[in-house]
């Protein structure tokens, strides 16, 4: 029940018995009037009938005096009692308009009618005295009849006056009585209704007072301890206590307020240090596989509500390429064509499931029917397309606050530096160790290898062979064809040499026109027959430059094997002296280092 019903129901309940006491009070005060009648009309029916007897014994006195005496004195006060009898009988006739019962006016009627009784033995005796029969009047006075019935008359006047005082005093009992009774009940109805007026007061001084002041109370110490989570109690009352919740209300929603301010701000500066950290560790990233460990480690953190995949843009089959996922995203393909993303069409970030209705890109491969809360990012560098971030809602994400829509973009963007800036030092590697005439890797990178050989652990440089070839009387070709001739020859035999070897065999352009081969696990032998090889290959090249036919083409290659002929830290100089040996015996050909001592004695000759 609403407090408003209670207090209003506890007032009118005052009210009511309030009144039901003024009510009895009325009653009872009612009840003392009957009383004070009672006793005024006892006062009055005893003035009118208390006269009655003393005249019928004044009146009975008087004649007899008379008699007696013969004193005429008597005769005329008799007379005069006489009248006042007849007086007192006139007013005793309306005696019952002043409120005599029947018994009391039965009796008082007979009193009277012996008091008639006696006054007429009276005048009969006092009429036989004036006659001169005293004797008669004597025997009438004073005889036994007179005497009884003058005693009946005054029995019956003492009667009445019992009867009613008997009355009276029963009427003045029953009146105090029922007087007494309605002053208790009015006390106790107002006992009653000065207990429930304490009780309404205790009950609205709790409710309103007390119990929302004590549970304020407890929310401003919550609250002045930071607190803000705690719930304000209910208090909708217009007085004082209204306002101070409303001001704590105010309070706690600007501490409120101020605390997601904090934790946004947090937050913020949160995914800065991770963003910042993270383009770090990309810059420094040498390979694409170190590249991509730390996209996988660091977007889940950026962006904990999606999974994710970043393609990579794979010119060469024009196919975005899955290069790493994570939190296992369910609906892009791992491979698809560019013109199927929507994000790479446009050079924008795109979310078919945003504010307005879009397309979802073909390459999501969605159900018939199915949604997916997808973001394409397209990865661009000076307008050059280098992959995607694609990103999916996960379906138990729905707890994990969304990262703001421009660190997500920012994310993209750093993505993309980073990455143009590892393809462009990836290409910068590229150039530094790839001769561009021939296509093939260039000196420095053969120091490279041979350094990394000579380093490396294991035997992976305990058995390989090194193949020295060198163009022969290429500075007369240059001369009679003229150098962009000589330019294409040098090609030509990067593409043959570059065709001759796969993997892990390498080719390497050793300076002007001569040439290095390196072959893992091949002895002497295999390494004389793949120089024999590739030495036909050229010489079976048939070329043209600005419509004329260039002569035959040939080499001479030096071949030398570790472990067969010497240390992998002389293997380079044994296949070199090899090679001069190929030229001195003619050119054209393939010749083998010599075995160590041999070749000890020939570098003794050759230095
Ligand atoms: P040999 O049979 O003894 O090897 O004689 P050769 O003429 O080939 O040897 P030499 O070392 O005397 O000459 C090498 C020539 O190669 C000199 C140079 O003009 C030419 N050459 C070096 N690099 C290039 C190049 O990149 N392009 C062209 N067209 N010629 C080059
Ligand atoms: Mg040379
Ligand atoms: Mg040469």
């Amino acid at each position: 029940m609403r407090l408003a019903t209670i207090t209003n129901v506890a007032y009118g309940a005052t009210v009511a018995l309030t009144v039901v006491s003024g009510v009895m009070m009325l009653l009872a005060s009612n009840a003392h009037d009957r009383e004070r009648a009672a006793v005024e009309q006892r006062y009055q029916l005893d003035k009118a009938t208390a006269r009655l007897g003393t005249d019928i014994y004044a009146m009975s006195e008087h004649a007899r005096q008379y008699i007696n005496t013969g004193d005429e004195t008597y005769a005329v006060v008799y007379r005069r009692d006489e009248e006042e009898l007849e007086s007192v009988e006139r007013r005793i006739e309306h005696i019952g308009d002043a409120g005599a019962s029947q018994n009391e006016l039965a009796t008082l009627t007979e009193a009277i009618r012996w008091a008639d009784t006696l006054h007429d033995e009276q005048v009969a005796a006092i009429a036989a005295y004036e006659r001169g029969e005293e004797a008669r009047a004597r025997q009438i006075l004073f005889g036994p009849e007179y005497e009884r019935e003058l005693n009946r008359a005054e029995m019956l006047v003492q009667r009445f006056q019992n009867q009613l005082d008997g009355r009276i005093e029963r009427v003045v009992n029953e009146a105090a009585a029922i007087a007494a009774m309605w002053k208790l009940l009015a006390e106790i109805v107002l006992a009653i209704t000065g207990l429930l007026f304490l009780c309404v007061l205790y009950f609205i001084f709790k409710r309103r007072v007390l119990h929302p002041v004590v549970r304020l109370s407890d929310v401003v110490s919550r609250l002045a301890a930071e607190d803000y989570a705690t719930e304000l109690p209910e208090v909708n009352q217009i007085d004082e206590i209204g306002d101070m919740a409303q001001a704590i209300r105010v309070f706690r929603e600007n501490g409120l307020a101020r605390q997601r301010l904090q934790a946004e701000r947090d937050a913020d500066s949160a995914l800065r240090e991770l963003l910042s950290r993270m383009t770090q560790r990309m810059q420094s990233c040498d390979t694409l596989e170190d590249f991509e460990d730390v996209v996988r480690r660091f977007v889940p953190e950026i962006d904990p509500g999606r999974a994710g995949r970043l393609y990579l843009f794979d010119e060469s089959h024009n196919a975005m390429v899955e290069a790493c996922t994570w939190q296992k995203p369910v609906h892009s393909q791992a491979e698809f064509a560019p013109s199927s993303c929507w994000a790479l069409r446009r050079g924008m970030p795109h979310r078919p499931q945003s504010d307005g209705i879009d397309v979802p890109c073909q390459h999501l491969a969605l159900a018939d029917g199915e949604i997916s809360d997808s973001l394409c990012l397209p990865l661009m560098a000076q307008n050059e397309t280098l992959g995607l971030l694609y990103l999916e809602v996960r379906d138990d994400s729905a707890d994990v606050l969304p990262t703001p829509a421009n660190y997500i973009e920012m994310l993209a963007e750093n993505i993309s530096l980073a990455l143009a800036n590892l393809k462009l030092r990836d290409a910068l590697r590229k150039m530094a160790m790839h001769d561009t005439l021939t296509g093939l890797s260039n000196r420095r990178s053969f120091d490279h290898v041979m350094e990394k050989l000579r380093t490396g652990e294991g035997d992976a440089a305990a058995r390989m062979s090194c193949l020295m070839l060198d163009v022969d009387h290429f500075k007369s070709f240059n001369d009679r064809f003229g150098h962009e001739a000589g330019d294409l020859v040098l090609s030509e035999v990067g593409k043959v040499l570059q065709k001759a070897t796969r993997e892990p065999e390498f080719a390497f352009r050793y300076g002007g026109e001569e040439f290095v081969l390196l072959l893992p696990d091949f002895d002497s032998e295999q390494a004389a027959a793949r120089a024999e090889d590739i030495r036909l290959r050229i010489a079976a090249l048939n070329l043209h430059h600005d419509g004329e036919r260039l002569g035959r083409i040939t080499i001479s290659i030096g071949v030398a094997s570790v472990p067969e002929h010497c240390d992998l830290s002389q293997m380079v100089q044994a296949a070199d002296a090899a090679l001069y040996r190929a030229k001195e015996g003619g050119r054209d050909r393939v010749e083998l280092a010599q075995c160590r001592r041999e070749m000890r004695g020939s570098t003794l000759q050759t230095g």
